[in-house]
């Protein structure tokens, strides 16, 4: 607080991350950023973490707040997955884009698939043939909506927060709409994929207003971490 007043060029630079996968894979990046969170969400109970430059910190939030936080200014930039970007998107009514985010970069990482996926003993394209109405959960509602109407597929959506792998091994659903990697999850529950959605990677998003009024501070890193992405690939 200087008794002179004038602008705030000390407001630090937010960047919004989900501990687990995002973190650890967007931290490499930060790395060949030269950017480095000083400490560890797994051991530390702060909420906000300090990196090694006094005018940028970390926020963790939870994956799906992302998109929120950085749409209302709670964080500058943040790390998302496209799954949870769409579907936050949708939810607003944005198809394909979110809400006047920006979406500067692919960052490559946390990279899977967003599946169909069904028992291994349920005839899913007989159910398709027939015009059968199939019961699908998923967390994604939103983004597995549009998916079975462009397909002119019958679904009934049923909400999940949790793993959805357990839903048609209980008989709460025929099918669900999830992410994969490698299959083995699927597999380990006798599911098999039957449908490809679309590809999945992890995305820099940046609010708007930020980028005009930190542009000074906030385009440098930007382009540091698009430079870090080119080298890892
Ligand atoms: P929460 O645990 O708070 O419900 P979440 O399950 O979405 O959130 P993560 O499991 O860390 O959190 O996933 C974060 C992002 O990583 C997802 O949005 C997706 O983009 C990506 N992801 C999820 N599962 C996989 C996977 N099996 N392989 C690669 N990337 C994945
Ligand atoms: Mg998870």
């Amino acid at each position: 607080m200087s008794a002179a007043g004038g602008n705030n060029m000390t407001a630090p630079l937010t960047l919004a991350l989900s501990k687990g996968r995002i973190f650890d894979e967007t931290l490499p990046l930060l790395q060949r950023a030269g950017l480095s969170v000083l400490e560890d969400p797994e051991t530390s109970r702060r909420l906000i973490l300090p990196t090694n430059r006094a005018d940028l910190q970390v926020v963790l939030v939870r994956a799906s707040d992302v998109p929120t936080y950085v749409q209302y200014g709670g964080a500058d930039f943040g790390v998302v997955g496209l799954d949870v970007l769409l579907e936050h998107g949708a939810a607003w009514g944005h198809a394909g884009g979110a809400t006047g985010l920006y979406q500067p970069l692919d960052l490559q990482i946390a990279r899977c698939r967003m599946s169909v996926a069904a028992r291994a003993d349920f005839d899913y394209p007989a159910a398709v043939r027939q015009g059968s109405r199939i019961r699908v959960a998923t967390k994604y509602v939103q983004l597995a909506r549009q998916h079975f109407a462009d397909k002119g597929v019958h679904v009934d959506l049923i909400k999940l927060y949790g793993s959805m792998e357990l839903a048609p091994l209980t008989g709460l659903a025929e099918s669900i709409v999830d992410l994969v990697s490698t299959g083995s999850t699927l597999k380990a529950n006798n599911l098999v994929e039957v449908e490809h959605i679309m590809d999945i990677s992890a995305r820099l998003i940046v609010n708007p207003a930020s980028l005009k009024l930190k542009r000074e501070v906030l385009r440098p890193v930007i382009d540091a971490l698009a430079g870090a992405c080119e080298e890892q690939r």
